[in-house]
């Protein structure tokens, strides 16, 4: 079907607001590793796709899933050894406080079950977010969308503003020692934890991406995630790590939480689990997930199903026996320091940012007078990139920033295909 009238169909049957990438819609049909194929056998290297996080289609997680479709599919009220393989896999990736885990089949689910666990542990119920955040859409998660810092009618959630380097916040008050790290947003999160106390509200959780992607992957001022974290528990309060985008390899390092130099209570993972397959976790300390199971009764239908340990336990096979790990950490410095390069032949890309294949490039207005975000200029790069056949998008707070997340497998010949189109676009 052509895409004029496919737009149109979907339109009547999916409604008009239903997103699409791109100033042309694509139409994709096919795809195996990094490579995506359109309905006309055009072929686009992928830098956007962190679900597929071993490739698309790979043929190991395929066949597993195949083999387990083949041979039972059912919900969790039985015993199924596999289940119970990944749960001990996932948590011996984590230090010795992850011991127990909660499967659901979206971030979105994930979140709400940590959620609701940190207030169950606490007896509080108030959760601070990063004022850019987006961890879900279910009526609970979505309180933590993009809230604003000045935000009071929702007596259960203060935001706080992302802490980043390239806009930050002005240095604070003198209460703060020298030194101490990126003091202004400390400030901002001891004022909402004050906040809370002053209304009576417990707290019960900083939930934060450990990487801030949504917010556009600034660069954290150093030992901020690990001094918040350590004022949240003083509070009462824990801390969950959103693992949705930032695990499973995506900086170099198993969790982003590594990256960003913290310990979290509970982590929720999710997108790349199940390399497409619907998958998600909320795993936690076994104290807290037995308190969460007690109160709850939880069961979800399509969670915990033998179909799921399948692709779960092949996905991290892959990434076990491809070496992707440490794959991710050298190919995404080699790509990172390539970017810095080409930065200073531009008057309007600004910043390289991120660690691993996750790269946000930072599109401003003009970077000597004004650095104002453009997000129309990343707009334009973004589709000029699609046009030389390499997809990306552009995200973040202010819309401006290209995003570079490629399934993880992306090789090093095709980034240097990326570098050459790009410096054209430049
Ligand atoms: N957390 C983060 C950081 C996300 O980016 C997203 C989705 N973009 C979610 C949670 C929600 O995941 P899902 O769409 O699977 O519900």
């Amino acid at each position: 079907m052509d895409n004029a009238t496919l737009i149109a169909k979907r339109n009547l049957r999916l409604g008009v607001g239903a997103p699409l990438f791109y100033q042309q819609p694509l139409q994709i049909v096919k795809g195996r590793g990094v490579e995506l194929e359109d309905e006309q056998g055009n072929v686009y290297i992928d830098l956007y796709n962190n679900v597929p996080c071993v490739g698309h289609a790979h043929p190991y997680v395929v066949d597993a899933q195949y083999r387990q479709a083949g041979t039972l599919n059912v919900h969790s009220r039985y015993l199924h050894e596999d289940i119970v393989r990944l749960a001990d896999r996932l948590c011996a990736l984590h230090d010795a406080n992850i011991e127990s885990v909660v499967f659901a089949c979206s971030g979105t689910e994930a979140n709400e079950v940590a959620m609701t666990m940190a207030r169950i542990a606490t007896g509080g119920q108030g959760f601070i977010c990063s004022n850019k955040a987006y961890h879900g859409n279910s009526h609970l998660v979505r309180q933590l969308t993009h809230v604003p810092t000045t935000q009071t009618h929702n007596a259960n959630v203060r935001s706080i503003p992302f802490p980043e380097s390239f806009r930050p916040l002005e240095a604070p008050n003198q209460a703060y020692t020298d030194g101490m790290p990126g003091q202004a947003y400390l400030a901002k999160l001891d004022a909402a934890i004050a906040d809370f106390q002053q209304r009576g509200v417990p707290l019960a959780a900083l939930l934060v991406c450990s990487i801030f992607a949504n917010e556009g992957l600034p660069d954290i001022p150093e030992g901020f995630m690990q001094e918040a974290a350590k004022r949240v528990h003083a509070a009462g309060g824990l801390v969950i790590a959103d693992e949705v985008q930032a695990g499973y390899c995506r900086t170099g390092t198993w969790w982003g939480y590594d990256a960003s130099e913290f310990k979290p209570d509970i982590v929720v993972t999710g997108k790349p689990m199940g390399n497409g397959l619907p998958l998600s976790a909320c795993a936690a300390s076994q104290d807290l997930v037995n308190q969460y199971r007690e109160r709850t009764r939880y069961f979800n239908t399509f969670a915990s199903s033998p179909l799921q340990a399948a692709a779960g336990n092949a996905v991290l096979d892959v990434i076990e026996n491809e070496g992707l790990e440490s794959h991710v950490a050298d190919l995404g410095a080699y790509l990172k320091q390539a970017l810095v390069g080409l930065m200073d032949n531009h008057p309007q890309f600004a910043d390289v940012r991120g660690q691993g294949l996750f790269l946000a490039l930072e599109w401003v207005k003009d970077k000597q007078d004004d650095r104002s975000p453009d997000a129309q200029g990343a707009v334009e790069v973004v589709n000029q990139l699609k046009d030389k056949g390499f997809l990306t998008s552009n995200a973040g707070a202010y819309s401006n920033v290209i995003k570079i997340r490629p399934p993880l497998v992306l090789q090093k010949e095709q980034a240097d295909r990326f570098l050459t189109a790009f410096a054209e676009c430049l």
